[in-house]
């Protein structure tokens, strides 16, 4: 704010980008009530009428400031002084549909053509943005105060490898009643649901990963095999663990309906609700069960990501993670980032009313650098773990990424397809001498969506130019049949 302030004062005009999510009416007012009525706010929310409205105020100069969704960053404000990116970690600052972009990358370089600073923010950055920051790319600036100077939350971490049929610890479950008696809510964490499917060792936690690329493998039923998804790697169902040589070996994941069921049997009396995509369609879902949560008439809610984004929950005085290797194993480089940041912002949302609250994180790979480093609040600790894995296993921002998707509604011609695909790739890349790694063809992970089946072919390359290069020359010769979709993804933000 005091960035934007200054801005003003020289005459200049602020653009602030903020994940949809968070932007909400008390954000708005906030300005409102700092900066006054010259705010245009764009978002997802408003009609055409009232979007082509709020463009033409800006248009005519009358705005100074304008606060938006992804979108906002096409603005067209004038003299802009500064663009502010807040959390600029949120992967929702990607179009992935229709034309592609990412807000955030944009924010740069409209930065720098119009000659404006560039704010992002983040408590947990992107380990891309921390390691451009520490080469000196970018100016970091830390602000190590929790709002308001509340203390962080007690944080427990506890192994549950131990634990059969069963979704809560001892622990857990002494730590909910105790919080109940004293009359504090808690909130119950859980991955999204239907895909947190990972080949496992129950007896040492061994998680079954490629020995290529470092991801989880992918179980595929009609197979009977698992597969990476980046390079085609697979492995037949094992019966022994190559860590413990122990035989306990199954898949893991578990959803929220049969967590609710647990919790209601464990706490008979406790008011216990459910937030998620089944939970909350429709206008308002979301909203009445969050009034719920303020008034008091929820002891115990159980949710998926979107409790953990935003929102402030003053009488919430525990919050635990039921499982952190649902997270932690989602096949994609990313996981380990992706856990790291979850956990910080679900801690976040412990013991922001008077009392400092708990923590309590349940996991398999409960000694994972990605749980401890967030456990004690020490984002630098595991950005110095992550970056060494990533330029270990050759991920950004050591490599650049491009994600190509080929779907369609017949199995056969998809994979036919893909194949042709990656063979006429690597054609390409010897005719033209470029150096860039070729994975796959594979099955996605989310091996077919609304009716489609989809594999992908992951490029990586440590030039940017010749990675472009090749895209450019495949996307000139790929004449795939009528049938097949073809979709490229630059720097993907998910690879699922
Ligand atoms: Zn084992
Ligand atoms: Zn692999």
């Amino acid at each position: 704010l005091h960035a934007i302030a200054h801005t003003l004062s020289q005459g200049k005009r602020a653009l602030v980008l903020t994940p949809e999510i968070a932007l909400t009416p008390q954000l708005v007012r906030r300005f409102r009530g700092r900066f006054g009525e010259g705010i245009a706010v764009l978002h997802s929310g408003l009609s055409l009428g009232e979007r082509y409205d709020e463009w033409r105020r800006i248009r005519r100069g009358e705005v100074d400031i304008v606060i938006g969704a992804r979108s906002a960053i096409f603005a067209p404000l004038d003299n802009l002084g500064i663009i502010v990116v807040d959390e600029e970690h949120e992967a929702s600052y990607k179009q992935s549909e229709g034309v592609t972009y990412n807000a955030r990358d944009l924010a740069l370089v409209r930065g720098k053509l119009e000659k404006a600073t560039v704010v992002l923010g983040s408590a947990t950055p992107l380990i891309t943005t921390f390691h451009a920051a520490k080469e000196g790319r970018f100016h970091y600036l830390h602000l190590p105060e929790r709002v308001q100077g509340r203390p962080m939350p007690e944080t427990r971490i506890l192994d549950i490898r131990k634990l059969k049929g069963v979704t809560f610890s001892p622990e857990m479950i002494a730590s909910i009643a105790e919080n109940i008696e004293k009359g504090g809510q808690t909130l119950l964490f859980l991955n999204r649901r239907g895909f947190a499917t990972f080949l496992l060792c129950k007896d040492c936690g061994h998680v079954f990963r490629c020995p290529n690329c470092s991801v989880t493998l992918t179980h595929q039923r009609a197979k009977q095999r698992h597969f990476c998804h980046y390079c085609d790697y697979s492995l037949p169902a094992p019966s022994i663990c190559p860590e413990c040589n122990g035989t306990d070996i199954g898949l893991f994941g578990r959803g929220t309906e049969r967590v609710e069921d647990e919790v209601r049997e464990l706490f008979p009396d406790a008011r216990v609700a459910r937030m998620d995509s089944d939970t909350t369609t429709g206008r308002g879902g979301h909203a009445r069960i969050l009034k719920q949560l303020e008034n008091g008439s929820i002891d115990i809610l159980i949710g998926t990501q979107m409790i953990a984004k935003g929102h402030d929950y003053p009488g919430v005085t525990l919050v635990g993670i039921v499982s952190a290797d649902a997270t932690l194993n989602i096949p994609d480089f990313r996981s380990a980032e992706r856990t790291f940041q979850l956990v910080s912002q679900v801690m976040g949302r412990a013991g922001r009313g008077d009392s400092p609250g708990k923590v309590i994180i349940q996991g398999i790979s409960y000694d994972h650098y990605a749980l401890l480093r967030a456990a004690a609040h020490d984002y630098e600790g595991f950005y110095d773990e992550e970056i060494a894995f990533r330029e270990d296993a050759g991920y950004p921002p050591f490599s650049h990424l491009a994600m190509i998707v080929i779907s369609g509604t017949a199995e056969k011609a998809v994979e036919k397809g893909a194949q042709d695909a990656a063979r006429s790739l690597r054609e390409e890349r010897q005719n033209l001498k470029i150096r860039a790694e070729i994975l796959g063809p594979a099955p996605a992970p989310l091996a077919k969506v609304r009716g489609r089946f989809r594999w992908q072919i992951l490029l990586k390359a440590r030039n940017r130019t010749e990675l472009k290069r090749l895209l450019h020359t495949f996307q000139r010769e790929w004449n795939p049949p009528r049938i097949l979709r073809t979709v490229i993804d630059v720097d993907p933000v998910d690879t699922l």
